[in-house]
């Protein structure tokens, strides 16, 4: 920040004790103050050069300088209005003045227009090595050494058998199904908290999704609802395929009675992990609980190949046959021959290679993460209105997103003006998922909430997720802070 103390002057000073000023700062501007200390007018160079110019001595008085109204903006500005300002006028510089005309503080554009994402990606050191490695030996295409080493190293840090790298998180889950013969009129339950790409696979096998509430302890999966919607599929005589559980925003959710209603009704469980890897339930990686599980590495998540998804399972078969299906469903024959329908599905060796040097800084970046949301409970425990997504005991999460709902009982301020608050603050917020049930394209799908009411609905209206990189400062973190206390008070 700038010591306004070193930049101002008043009329007194010398046209050449302004230029030495000047010189001596070099931020190329000036605060011209009045007797009261108010701001008379900025000064720049070419200020001082038009002064010469007209024929003034360098030892003369800053009298001659005429009297403009320098462009201000008053305390409690937004920083969108203040770029703005700075736009419009093409300066580099914009002084903060209270309602006496005082300089409380001057803006610099390098320091006013710096955005915070939601959630960036954060390179390791070791990724580029694995790339340059796929250059130098030419393993450009997809499969190679790194898809081989970066299954077996992911498949070993979450202790599970067998891995698939494919080429992305939803490419994933689509496998999952097409492994477990979802067809035409199947039926697959699915966490109703959470994006689209969980439940549109299930369309594209032709099957149909039924969407599940979650419960008020994890935000996940209700298991109370998961029950009322098996009871309601027995009485129909129709089971689903199979149950889709999402862990929420690095959280995973409550397996035991989960998988005990998948186990009383004989029906699989994929887990989708996208949003989870590093989390843990009950002390086991996060993503290790069905008969198939699946992670992504798209842009945004915590760990990144800018896109890409692992299926796991123990279960080697399957895996082998999610491979064969990957890379276009080609029977062992030395022409092209094809008995099934196959896809495009599998990672490229050089995204492999990423994906190997980011499985290095896991640890460190759900340590960052978990330090991210401490950093908020705690800056914002006094702020009785945020009530913080909870992490019940048997849940070790990353909080790959922050997230928090806003009483309305406590304030008028809906997450939807808090995000647009801070979007004016350059701060990107964003609302929690859209519950599934709420789409249009699912409208006519069946749903089953957690009590009277849906947990779902109420966690979208009330709901705002946070900045949460792994790489944002101690200083941005602040930033954001203040923001949500500005915004809310
Ligand atoms: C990101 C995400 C996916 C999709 O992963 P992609 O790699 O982007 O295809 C699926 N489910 C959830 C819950 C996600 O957050």
């Amino acid at each position: 920040m700038i010591k306004l103390s070193e930049i101002s002057i008043t009329r007194q000073a010398s046209i050449k004790e302004a230029l030495a000023c000047l010189n001596q700062t070099a931020h190329g501007i000036l605060l011209l103050l009045k007797e009261d200390g108010a701001l008379d007018r900025t000064i720049t160079d070419g200020d001082l050069r038009r002064l010469l110019l007209d024929g003034h001595a360098l030892g003369a008085s800053l009298v001659a300088l005429p009297s403009i109204q320098s462009v201000v903006i008053g305390a409690g500005y937004l920083r969108r209005e203040a770029l703005n300002l700075m736009n419009q006028n093409g300066f580099n510089h914009l002084p903060v003045v209270d309602a006496a005309g005082r300089v409380l503080e001057l803006l610099e554009r390098r320091e006013i227009d710096e955005q915070i994402l939601l959630s960036t990606p954060h390179m390791g050191s070791a990724e580029l090595e694995f790339v340059e490695e796929a250059f130098r030996t030419n393993w450009i295409a997809p499969l190679g050494p790194n898809v081989d080493a970066f299954e077996k190293e992911l498949a070993a840090l979450v202790g599970i058998g067998h891995a698939a790298a494919v080429s992305s998180g939803t490419a994933a889950i689509h496998l999952a199904l097409r492994l477990l013969n979802i067809g035409a009129g199947d039926e697959v339950f699915c966490s109703t908290l959470t994006f689209a790409a969980s439940a549109n696979p299930i369309v594209y096998q032709g099957a149909k999704p039924v969407f599940i509430d979650s419960g008020p302890e994890s935000w996940n999966m209700s298991a109370a609802a998961l029950e009322k919607a098996f009871v309601a599929a027995e009485k129909k005589g129709r089971l689903p395929k199979a149950v889709i559980v999402v862990n929420l925003y690095g959280q995973s959710a409550d397996m035991d009675p989960i998988l005990a209603l998948c186990d009383r009704y004989g029906v699989p469980m994929i887990e989708d992990a996208a949003e989870s890897l590093g989390a843990q339930y009950k002390g086991k990686a996060s993503g290790t609980f069905g008969r198939l599980g699946i992670y992504s590495f798209n842009g945004n998540k915590i760990i990144t190949t800018s896109g890409g998804g692992m299926l796991i399972s123990d279960d080697r078969e399957l895996i082998e046959k999610a491979r064969f299906l990957a890379t276009q469903a080609r029977d062992p024959a030395p022409h092209y021959e094809h008995t099934q329908i196959g896809y495009n599905y599998r990672m490229s060796n050089i995204l492999a290679g990423v994906g190997r040097g980011q499985l290095k800084v896991l640890e460190d970046r759900v340590l960052s993460r978990r330090a991210v949301f401490e950093k908020y409970r705690e800056a914002l425990a006094d702020v009785s209105c945020l009530q913080w997504m909870p992490e019940p005991d048997w849940s070790y999460s990353t909080h790959w997103l922050s997230a928090c709902t806003i009483d309305p009982a406590v304030t008028q301020i809906g997450g939807t003006a808090l995000i647009q608050r801070l979007a004016q603050e350059m701060i990107e917020a964003r609302p929690i998922w859209k519950p599934m049930h709420l789409q249009p394209v699912f409208a006519d799908c069946a749903y089953f909430s957690h009590g009277e009411t849906s947990v779902s609905d109420r966690l979208f209206k009330q709901g705002v997720c946070l900045p949460s990189g792994s790489n944002m400062s101690e200083a941005q973190l602040e930033r954001i802070c203040a923001a949500i206390r500005k915004a809310l008070r």
